[in-house]
């Protein structure tokens, strides 16, 4: 079996926009706000200035009254440039510290299939950080 589809196997994207509302927001740093301002065609600073607050030290995206993030719209409208975090979801080293958190992420997303072992899980989310890096 070929790592991708072991991924395949454990995480498929329904689509339901359910991790783009709440959490306290998705976190951007400076490569990711370069990326968006370039495929919006606008600065960097607008960018910041529009769709960034600061959480601590760190800029998170906006939020709409409704919770979704500042981008959704039926659907992620910077897709092809979305943030890191959103890129790596849900192979985040959390899981690899604690296997138990890709179950509790399985109740906040439908994608996540839990119905497989800790070592595939593992295994998976290594190979999936290690082939992003
Ligand atoms: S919550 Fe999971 S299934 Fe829904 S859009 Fe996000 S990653 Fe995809
Ligand atoms: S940038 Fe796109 S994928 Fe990330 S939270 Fe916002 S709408 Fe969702």
């Amino acid at each position: 079996m070929s790592p991708d589809e072991a991924v395949s196997d454990i995480f498929e994207c329904r689509r339901c926009g359910d991790c783009c509302r709440g959490y306290g927001g998705t976190v951007v740093d400076q490569a990711d706000i370069r990326a968006i301002a370039a495929y919006l065609d606008m600065t960097p600073e607008r960018i910041r200035s529009r769709y960034c607050v600061l959480s601590g030290t760190r800029p998170v995206l906006t939020q709409q009254p409704n919770g979704y993030c500042a981008f959704w719209d039926r659907l992620c409208t910077i897709h092809p440039v979305k943030p890191r975090m959103c890129r790596d979801w849900p192979f985040i080293r959390s899981v690899l510290v604690d296997v138990a958190n890709w179950r509790i992420m399985a109740g906040l997303c439908p994608g996540i299939r839990t119905d497989i072992s800790d070592g595939q899980i593992i295994a998976c989310v290594k190979e999936k950080i290690r082939t992003a890096s």
